[in-house]
């Protein structure tokens, strides 16, 4: 629906006046809608009209901060792979790859495990043509076959290892609100005055979305809920009932389930207004890992953790990387190194509100670091 409105009128509407002009006709958005349009609109999404990550953007993402970053998920990869048997073909896939910074520290770090690069093929999964453009310059060095997709879907079935960070944040949300004992989704109208605001829908239908939500709140409580996120799931769990499967989930979120708005806006590194000029901000919002963690062992997925991602990084070998950095570093690159991977752990900053999730199929070995085996690889 969205998609069509932006193709009609792209040229010559902001994509403001679009939504707006979608309102009048049909009435309010859900949050839903909103934000896939403000990510993805054709013409004037965050992640389609533009690159947003970097200095230069409105947000800056772990594997822009330091190389260790796609380094350590790249050797962990290679131990998920020796832990599958080794198998002689496998896919690495990365959900919303971004620049492609993770890819390609994860490239140059498996220059020392030849035998993995004889056997992988690496999946891009991506649905803006800006960021593939991005990613196909990242990796055009890459000796290694590297193909994109728009959805996970069009891959085909195999040993998979899917990566995924700061991709689930920008999946669009739901959001539904408890007001005098019945729940109503919470919808964004115009404002009358050439803004949007939230307003609430009807009494929700007994459909799929009621059954999940609780039957009791506090007055005012908001909850939120990740269609896309459920569809993944499904997904996953299909594709681990005919192939070997590691998957790991890194975001920032929270891992007790929980009432609360969470939808944030950031443009220029400085959180904004959510609803203020629809395109201009990365819209994005927290991830729930205990739900996520919760419907993936219902699906037949083993769950492991979510670990802090300072725990989780420090466990794969954070330390001993940046000091083997640090070794032949200059004293300008001393600096960067040591402030990057400081930013990654410590827990006032990226260490404890980012957490790692690790999915397999059942009866599969435990991943690192959540078995006893470390990385055998360094680098
Ligand atoms: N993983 C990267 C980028 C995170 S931003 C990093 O850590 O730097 C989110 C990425 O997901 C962007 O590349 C965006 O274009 C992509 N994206 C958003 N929604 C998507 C979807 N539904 N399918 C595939 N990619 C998507």
């Amino acid at each position: 629906m969205m998609r069509a409105l932006a193709r009609e009128a792209a040229d010559d509407l902001s994509l403001a006046a679009r939504l707006h002009a979608h309102i009048a006709e049909n009435g309010p958005l859900t949050v839903e809608a909103f934000m896939q349009a403000c990510l993805s609109d054709a013409a004037s999404g965050a992640y389609t009209s533009r690159q947003p990550i970097g200095g230069a953007g409105d947000f800056i993402t772990a594997p822009e901060i330091s190389q260790i970053f796609g380094e350590l998920i790249g050797l962990w990869s290679v131990s998920v792979w020796q832990s599958m048997g080794a198998p002689r073909a496998v896919t690495v896939a990365e959900l919303g790859p971004g620049r492609g910074s993770l890819m390609a520290d994860a490239l140059r770090a498996w220059r020392a495990v030849p035998a993995f690069l004889d056997v992988i093929s690496v999946a891009l999964i991506e649905t803006s043509p800006v960021m593939v453009a991005a990613q196909r310059s990242a990796l055009r060095e890459a000796r290694v076959p590297v193909s994109w997709y728009a959805t996970l879907d069009e891959l085909p079935d195999g040993p998979l290892i899917v990566l995924a960070n700061e991709f689930i944040d920008a999946l669009p949300i739901r959001q539904f609100i408890y007001r005098d004992g019945t729940w109503l989704e919470r919808l964004i109208a115009s404002d009358g005055s050439g803004g949007f605001c939230f307003t609430e829908g009807n009494r929700l239908a007994l459909g799929d979305q009621a059954s999940d939500l609780p039957d009791e709140a506090p007055d005012g409580s908001i909850l939120e809920m990740r269609p896309a996120a459920r569809t993944l799931l499904y997904e996953l769990a299909r594709r681990a009932s005919v192939a070997p499967l590691a998957v790991l989930i890194i975001d920032y979120g929270h891992d007790e389930a929980g009432f609360g708005d969470t939808l944030q806006a950031v443009r220029g590194h400085r959180f904004a207004a959510t609803l203020a000029d629809p395109g201009s901000a990365d819209l994005s919002a927290h991830v729930d890992f205990a739900d996520l963690k919760r419907r993936a062992s219902a699906l037949g997925l083993k769950p492991y953790g979510p670990v802090p991602q300072g725990e989780f990084l420090l466990k794969l070998g954070l330390g001993e990387r940046r000091n083997r950095l640090l070794q032949r570093a200059t004293p300008a690159q001393a600096e960067a190194i040591a402030s990057g991977a400081s930013r990654l752990v410590d827990p006032k900053q990226m260490g404890i509100l980012f957490k790692a999730l690790a999915l397999t199929g059942a009866d599969r070995p435990p991943p690192p670091p959540f078995g006893p085996q470390h990385l055998t690889v360094s680098y």
